[in-house]
């Protein structure tokens, strides 16, 4: 029986959407257990280039079901436009099962985001303003609104008449806006409905009948570990757990059901949003990175920002793969590095209290400075290389550079966006 977890060892962005388009190959179920429409996942293949937000990135195979579980953060109009896209750009009609008790991100959710970032100001944390944490607040409140009330108008008038109660004393309050009243949703949501039925269903039971019946799952994480809200550097985190700890949660299986954490990182540090990132570059250092990261530069597949870049973070990925529970690593976007005569990498911050290697909490990493050790380049293309031993000796000696600072074996190395350019070690 195998359950695998693929997560962020990072601040998202890893490549977590190809590795887990490259291991769907081989399962049976690809499961969205957090989140929502707030993160892209890059996927590049025979169909083209896509960037996923709501779909789980196993719906470019006929063999597998996807599941988005009662965790997942439900952006309708979100989901419902990218099954239009992958049928429009000729990708078969995935197989999808959404479980009857996600919450559904309602239309208050995105307005409360954008209004309260635009309230910050300077201090704003950089939310891709999809109503994450609007919505995750309300179901933690007890006031949100589960799929499956969406059939059922009466009780959903009155779900959503008790969340207005208090969303509109902000609305008009806090943020100087009209009331929102249910009639002017309702018919929006009617219709939504009517689209979604046929998908929605009892996914805890489907994934537990898998699960028993030893059929391969795949966990698909959104965002990274640093962006968990108990772990990571909070308050500049998401609204959702970000760990493989919270996988099963929000997927509805078993905890002791995992037996893979497959921790995603990239050979160098990109972040989108705001919040401390102790190894950024700036400048041309920093342009050239960016330029070169990624499938075609590294911006963020929601927003298009241009993400934050830096150098390879030992402290950080240690620790994220530490609170990851990682049992294997994935390097990805090695190939980027090759432009380089020697790479740094960060083994340690620099503190008031001197050098440390433990990731601190986020007042001690805003003024953290990087201690770099500097490895010899490999100065030459990896994106053809197909064979793990047929790596230049210079990027062999960079992964066991990595490995031995993040204290996890790192598995599998990735040479380009391509499904194909991916080798195990
Ligand atoms: P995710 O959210 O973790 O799935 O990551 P994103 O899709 O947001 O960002 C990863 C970026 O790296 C995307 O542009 C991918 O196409 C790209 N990518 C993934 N693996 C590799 C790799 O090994 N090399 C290169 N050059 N790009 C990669």
């Amino acid at each position: 029986m195998t359950v695998t977890a693929i997560v962020g060892a990072n601040w998202g962005d890893e490549g977590k959407g190809k590795m887990t388009d490259v291991l769907a190959a081989q399962s049976s179920y690809v499961v969205r257990y957090q989140g929502g429409s707030n993160a892209g996942h890059t996927i590049i293949n025979q169909f083209g280039k896509f960037a996923l937000h709501m779909l789980p990135s196993g719906v470019f195979y006929p063999h597998v079901t996807n599941v988005l579980g009662p965790g997942v953060a439900l952006d309708i109009g979100a989901l419902l436009e990218e099954l239009k896209t992958l049928s429009l750009r000729g990708v078969p009609d995935p197989r999808l099962i959404i479980s009857e008790r996600a919450q559904v991100v309602l239309p208050i959710h995105p307005m409360i985001d954008q209004l309260e970032e635009e309230r910050l100001g300077a201090r704003n944390f950089g939310s891709t303003r999809r109503g994450i944490a609007p919505f995750y607040s309300d179901k933690y409140a007890k006031l949100g609104v589960q799929v499956s009330e969406l059939r059922d108008p009466a009780r959903l008038r009155d779900r959503i008449g008790q969340l207005l109660e208090t969303r509109n004393v902000l609305l008009k309050h806090l943020y100087g806006q009209p009331a929102v009243h249910v009639d002017e949703w309702i018919t929006q949501l009617s219709e939504y409905a009517e689209h979604l039925m046929p998908y929605i269903g009892d996914t805890t039971s489907l994934l537990n009948d898998a699960y028993q019946s030893g059929e391969p799952i795949l966990l698909e994480g959104q965002l990274g570990a640093l962006r968990d809200p108990d772990h990571g550097i909070y308050p500049f985190t998401t609204s959702s757990s970000t760990l493989a700890g919270g996988a099963p949660v929000g997927a509805g299986i078993p905890p002791y059901a995992i037996t893979r954490i497959l921790a995603v990182t990239k050979a160098y540090s990109s972040c989108v949003g705001t919040g401390p990132f102790v190894t950024e570059l700036r400048g041309n250092e920093a342009d050239e990175l960016r330029c070169r990261g990624g499938d075609s530069g590294e911006y963020g597949a929601t927003t298009g920002r241009p993400r934050r870049v830096g150098w390879f973070d030992a402290v950080a990925t240690r620790y994220g793969c530490r609170i990851q529970g990682a049992t294997s690593v994935a390097l990805t976007n090695l190939d980027v590095l090759g432009y380089l005569d020697e790479i740094p990498v960060c083994v340690g911050y620099e503190t008031e209290e001197g050098v440390c290697s433990q990731f601190p909490i986020t007042a001690k990493l805003l003024s953290a400075k990087p201690v770099y050790k500097r490895l010899a380049g490999w100065k030459c293309d990896l994106s053809q290389v197909s064979a793990y031993s047929h790596l230049p000796e210079a990027a062999r000696n960079y992964i066991d550079f990595v490995e031995s600072e993040i204290g996890v074996a790192i598995t599998t190395v990735s040479v380009g966006p391509r499904r194909e350019q991916v080798m195990e070690r």
